[in-house]
């Protein structure tokens, strides 16, 4: 099956777990991820907003916009990354997600991240940050590449700043951007570092 028939496969079965889900009660309140399959990066940040559960699309509001129009700023238009969210349906009054709504959607997002499979994982805000780095402060990590062990893999995970906080803080809104301007050369260096990697496992096989 190619990436997008199992993605559109999970988008199915979400739809169709809705009911033992928190936060939704119809197929109509799940937000899916969008973008490229084929992407590079995947973003992802907290939960829908009232904007995105009205057009079922993430990143739509205020901070979408923030975050799209940096996205094309930076040399990359939102149709060549994945965007999507720990939580899949809109808590109510926008509060933040608990820890029993994460783990409800989490099987959803990791089936999400194994179809894409990016080269970089850019976590948008405390929430997603979480996930793969429980133990750090964004304010002391933001725009730094981690190399993380995840689900059995080696990924890279970029922690940034979730747009929402920089249309509250001029300082905060600059390392989101500047923060942004890092990816495409963290891309190019994921790239060297990648053929290093398939290079010594090639190596490996054929010294076994
Ligand atoms: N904030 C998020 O974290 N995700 C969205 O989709 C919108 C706002």
């Amino acid at each position: 099956m190619s990436k997008l028939d199992n993605l559109k496969k999970l988008q199915r079965e979400l739809e169709a777990s809705v009911d033992q889900l928190p936060l939704g009660n119809t197929a109509e309140d799940i937000v899916h991820g969008e973008g490229s399959v084929d992407a590079e990066v995947m973003f992802i940040g907290e939960a829908p907003g009232y904007h995105e559960q009205i057009q079922r699309r993430p990143f739509v509001g205020r901070s979408g916009q923030l975050l799209r129009k940096t996205l094309i700023e930076v040399n990359l238009p939102p149709e060549k990354v994945f965007i999507s969210n720990i939580i899949k349906a809109r808590p109510p009054e926008n509060r933040d997600p608990t820890e029993e709504e994460i783990e409800a959607y989490k099987p959803f997002l990791n089936r999400e991240i194994e179809i894409i499979s990016p080269g970089l994982i850019a976590t948008l805000g405390r929430y997603s940050m979480q996930k793969f780095l429980p133990y750090v402060k964004i304010s002391q990590v933001h725009g730094r590449l981690h190399k993380v062990e995840w689900n059995d893999k080696t990924i890279f995970v970029l922690p940034m700043y979730h747009p929402a906080a920089g249309l509250r803080s001029t300082n905060v809104k600059q390392s989101f951007i500047d923060d942004f301007k890092k990816i495409e050369k963290t891309l190019l260096w994921i790239g060297e570092q990648q053929k290093t990697i398939k290079f010594e496992e090639k190596i490996k096989d054929s010294l076994l």
